[in-house]
């Protein structure tokens, strides 16, 4: 209690004295006074009593010391040492006395980008990668398949990126692709900041960029699902994520499945047929079989299939190494929040939380002045993030199944990089915090982190990074 408390204050007087603040505050850190002026590199050595992503830093006035025991913890040394380093003219950088111990509370933590309503390309994914990594996040969720458009090119379904069209300020352009090199370039940038590029292709729903290069693969009579009756079509998805497994090193590959119109399938004679040879009453058990062929497949080559919480809709048995990502809130906020979400985790199944009532940064961020358009009536302000708690409704004994959290950036409101760096930071910050120091309470005190996030906003403004306000917010405070 001591120590939190020594903490804490040791907080408080880092800021007030103009030191730079760090983001997210390391799990254990002593001042032990005075400065160091850094004239050589740091010292590193190898221990293996250090957690993984964790490192232990020691700064004196004699030098910096970096102990770490794998190479993401010595990055992340690096990153809090360059939080930490003030530039002063001639003399160089200096750096306050410290000694710090530090690792991860979730090993996945994790920002979304939904690049296909709109599309932003590699340089700005190289970007938002680069500014993320800053901040210790180590996951990053690429949306690359929707209705709107397909923007990976696969082979042997040449006509998948010609109708990869996108939009900006509404009006339809394109179409869009990544090519192989692209994505190696992209994969190459992330590898070296330790973020690990999940992409997502999407089955069966969300698919209508792929029916409409490849109508044969939707139901007769234009469903605007994948028609899982047709082989053809099933031998296409398992030729996609073959490709993606090809190409991206990522144990886990999304594979999409949510908010998928079943009724389709119930007039289609090849999906009736299907389900009267399978033994099927419902139609939603066509994408459980799908999911669990997909999984399967995926799983054969040693990788795993991670889907939105509905995968796991009416208890189905999926293979042990199947994730779920959790979008629908537990607390059964709106129609389809049923608090289904949690029973993913509460299966044994290991899950990743983004529920829309903390994670989804398109929705608005209750600024008193806001020049940018945002999805739905919803309001995620940066203290309702920094409230989250990733294992509020998930059983005790099924905790060690949650791995962490993300934050999700659909683009149907996001028309450019500005626009979409100003709806992640600083709410960004306040994940990572939460993802990093998860569950210490004295770093849940909101006030002394917005005065840590307004001197990491001058920093991001500095560096041409359009983050929001911190101190022009609509308080919630009479809410709560
Ligand atoms: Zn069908």
């Amino acid at each position: 209690m001591l120590a939190v408390c020594m903490a804490a204050a040791f907080a408080a007087a880092h800021v007030a004295a103009g030191v730079p603040a760090l983001v997210p505050m390391p799990r254990e850190i002593d001042a032990t006074g005075g400065e160091c002026v850094l004239t050589r590199p740091p010292a590193i050595e190898v221990d293996g009593s250090v957690p993984a992503e964790g490192y232990r830093l020691s700064v004196t006035p004699d030098g910096v010391t970096i102990r770490h025991s794998d190479a993401a913890g010595l990055f992340y040394a690096k990153v809090t040492l360059r939080q930490l380093e003030t530039r002063r003219g001639s003399e160089g950088a200096v750096c306050p006395c410290c000694e710090i111990s530090d690792s991860p509370a979730f090993r996945w933590r994790g920002v979304h980008l939904d690049d296909v309503r709109h599309f932003f390309g590699k340089g700005t994914v190289k970007r938002i990668l680069g500014e993320i990594a800053q901040y210790k996040f180590n996951m990053f969720h690429w949306h690359l398949t929707d209705s709107q458009a397909w923007l990976i090119d696969i082979p042997g379904y040449p006509e998948l990126v010609n109708q990869g069209r996108g939009r900006e300020f509404g009006e339809a352009v394109g179409p869009f692709r990544y090519t192989a090199n692209d994505i190696r370039e992209v994969l190459a940038y992330a590898a070296e900041r330790h973020v690990t590029v999940v992409p997502e292709v999407e089955f069966p729903g969300h698919f209508g960029a792929a029916l409409r290069a490849y109508p044969e693969f939707a139901c007769p009579g234009g469903g605007k699902v994948m028609c899982i009756g047709n082989p053809d079509a099933v031998k296409f998805a398992e030729d996609v994520l073959d490709y993606v497994c090809e190409l991206f090193p990522s144990e886990v590959i999304h594979i999409g499945g949510d908010e998928c119109k079943r009724e389709y399938w119930a007039k289609c004679p090849r999906c009736r047929a299907m389900m009267e040879r399978e033994g099927m009453t419902d139609p939603g058990e066509l994408q459980q079989w799908l999911t669990k062929r997909l999984s399967a497949h995926l799983a054969a080559t040693g990788r795993r299939a991670i889907g939105w919480d509905e995968i796991f809709d009416g208890g189905v048995s999926l293979p042990s190494n199947t994730m779920g990502m959790c979008w629908r809130p537990a607390d059964g906020v709106g129609a389809e929040g049923a608090g289904a979400a949690h029973g993913v985790a509460n299966a044994g199944r290991e899950v990743v939380m983004c529920p829309y009532s903390h994670c989804y940064f398109d929705y608005s961020q209750g600024l008193d002045e806001d020049p940018f358009d945002y999805f739905g009536r919803r309001s995620i302000s940066l203290e309702k993030v920094y409230s989250f708690d990733p294992l509020s409704g998930v059983a005790p004994d099924a905790r060690k199944f949650v791995v962490g959290a993300q934050c999700n950036n659909w683009s149907e409101r996001t028309f450019a990089l500005p626009d979409l760096e100003w709806k992640l930071w600083p709410r960004a910050l306040a994940l990572a915090e939460v993802l990093w120091t998860y569950p210490d309470p004295h770093r849940r005190d909101f006030a002394r982190f917005a005065s840590r996030a307004e001197e990491h906003r001058r920093r991001l403004l500095r560096d041409h990074v359009n983050c929001a306000g911190i101190a022009n917010r609509k308080t919630e405070r009479a809410a709560q």
